[in-house]
């Protein structure tokens, strides 16, 4: 009981300012100068040029206002301190924002409140988004080779592009389960598929795959040749 009344008296005096000291050998606001509320770092964020699209699946499509912006940079915010308040503001150099956050907190075992402000620049690069990539470079994975007269559900069947060819028509689909599924629309027909190798990407091996869409031909009447440019395909695949 003595020796606490004893301390009390004693009265340690910051050693940066000479106020009284609270914690360790400093007063609260020297303590709090030395410590960081919070952390942040510059980013960058991947737009799509051409769709707009935000290269970032948890965010999709969304505009780059300055309310996102903000919004986006106070989701960046680093901490183990108890955060009360947090405040951004957004100005746009070139391609670039610059972002300076405010946030107010404690930092333990301190009990004032400290507030800090850092100055972050968050840049936007452009560049495609896979699908607007496999557009403009008409990367299509699945062509399906309509060669009968006919009727087919083609507005259902959901093609990418449709080509009007001597033989038929063509319908070209960015991706291969696309074509898969309008294929389950064409259950009374004969589909022939086969591959041609388009390109290669980090080590695989790209594959465009083709049906041809027949009617199925009476026994006595099919034709046993086969059109040069499939037979090629196939042997690309078997390779
Ligand atoms: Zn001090
Ligand atoms: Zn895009």
């Amino acid at each position: 009981m003595r020796r606490i009344f004893q301390k009390r008296e004693e009265r340690l005096r910051c050693i940066s300012c000479g106020k009284e000291a609270t914690i360790e050998a400093f007063c609260d606001d020297c303590w709090l100068k030395n410590k960081t509320l919070f952390q942040i770092e510059d980013f960058e964020i991947k737009v799509c040029r051409k769709c707009g699209k935000i290269l970032d699946n948890r965010i999709g499509k969304y505009d780059l206002n300055d309310d996102f912006i903000k919004q986006i940079a106070i989701n960046k915010i680093k901490t183990n301190n108890k955060i009360v308040e947090k405040e951004a503001f957004v100005r746009k150099i070139g391609n670039r924002y610059s972002v300076t956050i405010i946030c107010k907190g404690f930092i333990f075992p301190c009990k004032k409140q400290k507030e800090e402000n850092k100055n972050i620049f968050i840049k936007i690069r452009e560049t495609l988004c896979e699908l607007c990539r496999k557009i403009s470079s008409e990367q299509y994975d699945a062509i399906i080779q309509i060669r009968t007269n006919k009727r087919l559900p083609i507005k259902r069947m959901r093609p990418d592009k449709i080509e009007r060819v001597k033989e038929g028509l063509n319908l070209y689909f960015l991706y291969r389960d696309k074509a898969q599924k309008a294929l389950k629309l064409l259950r009374e027909f004969k589909i022939k598929r086969s591959f041609k190798l388009i390109g290669e990407k980090d080590t695989k091996r790209i594959y465009r795959e083709y049906y041809s869409v027949k009617d199925y031909e009476p026994r006595n009447s099919r034709s046993r040749g086969e059109d040069k440019s499939s037979k090629r395909r196939r042997s690309a695949w078997n390779r």
